[in-house]
């Protein structure tokens, strides 16, 4: 058994822009481009970064919702990038996801037991089983069982995310593809879910893929983390390591925007402006490094030359030009991003 649940190599998901009276394919949007992953068994896998960098796109082109362009996707070993319908069912007994938004991803006219029930029984498991299961799935997600009777407009975001992941759960899945299942909650009801994924990622030894934009979170959650942006990864390492210290201008962006509530955690922060500016449209990517419209380190070779990721450390990779010896000349004059990344692992006087 390979130590790797899922293997993402080279994934490309493009969508035609079609304009003109006879809707000719004029472009296409690369809303995944080129981006390569694995997944361990058991552990979490963090993707990152703001809305339109393709997150969402990744986790949808895994569990067949959407096709992939190029590249290839192994689920323990088997290539599941294109498969048929049948097969694709098949492959939903191992990989579920929960969806960000609880509310519609229930349907409004079943009862908590009739939503439970369905996939109980797509799975054969007999009908006079299938309530004592499904009370049992309500207590492992810290619900009364009394709730199996309720309709969706009769529960809490929270309870109806619960719902989710108890769906998710129901059949054993081995992975769990969790696109920002926290986002539209609360946040005193996001630290509990979260919890909660973790106790049953203890409890059924799953493997997560935990998309989220919100940095904050993914600290206590995931092993490792990768950062999207416009469709590609920027960096990705352990997720400690990432938190200690930043490689990328974008990542020590997105941490210095995350807000702190003593002065030990302000201390640790990159010393690096805010990001400023929207991302720029999926449409029209920018040409080099996708993220010099935006970077403040931005030099002329980052206008034009597209950048490989560069290891930085003994686990980490960035996309970055600055981690390029050859590039050392353009970055001369420019404050050290390195040692803005250093910041972060030398607490201040
Ligand atoms: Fe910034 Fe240039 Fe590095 Fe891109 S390659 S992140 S623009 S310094």
């Amino acid at each position: 058994m390979s130590e790797s649940l899922l293997e993402v190599r080279n994934l490309e998901k493009y969508f035609p822009i079609k304009s003109g009276l006879f809707q000719r394919t004029t472009g296409h949007v690369k809303a995944v481009d080129g981006v390569s992953f694995d997944i361990n068994r058991g552990e979490t896998l963090a993707l990152i970064g703001e809305s339109g960098s393709g997150k969402s796109t990744i986790a949808e082109t895994i569990i067949g919702l959407k096709s992939a362009t190029g590249g290839s996707i192994t689920f323990d070993g088997e290539d599941i990038t294109d498969l048929s319908e049948s097969e694709l069912e098949d492959l939903r007994t191992k990989v579920q996801m929960v969806f960000q938004d609880p509310t519609s991803s229930l349907n409004p006219r079943r009862t908590v037991e009739q939503t439970l029930e369905v996939p109980l029984k797509a799975r054969g498991v007999p009908r006079g089983e299938r309530v004592s299961r499904i009370v049992d799935l309500l207590e492992r997600v810290e619900l009364n069982p009394e709730h199996r009777h309720r309709y969706p407009h009769e529960l809490s975001g929270g309870q109806k995310q619960r719902i989710n992941i108890a769906r998710a759960i129901s059949i054993e899945p081995e992975l769990l593809i969790l696109d920002e299942p926290t986002s539209a909650l609360d946040v005193s009801v996001q630290a509990k879910i979260v919890r909660l994924l973790d106790d049953l990622q203890e409890e059924f030894d799953l493997t997560y893929l935990f998309i989220t934009h919100d940095l904050s979170l993914v600290r206590n959650v995931a092993e490792r983390t990768a950062v999207m942006y416009l469709g590609q990864i920027q960096e990705r390492a352990q997720t400690e390591q990432l938190f200690e210290q930043p490689h990328h201008p974008y990542t020590q962006a997105l941490l210095s925007a995350i807000p702190v509530t003593s002065d030990d955690e302000e201390a640790y922060k990159p010393q690096q402006d805010r990001l400023e500016g929207e991302i720029p449209s999926p449409e029209n990517v920018p040409t080099g490094c996708r993220f010099h419209t935006r970077c403040p380190y931005a030099t002329d070779v980052c206008e034009t030359d597209q950048v490989p990721l560069h290891a930085v450390d003994d686990h980490g990779e960035a996309r970055c030009h600055i981690y390029d010896p050859e590039h050392a000349d353009a970055f001369e004059n420019v404050p050290d991003v390195k040692t803005a990344a250093a910041v972060r692992s030398t607490p201040h006087e």
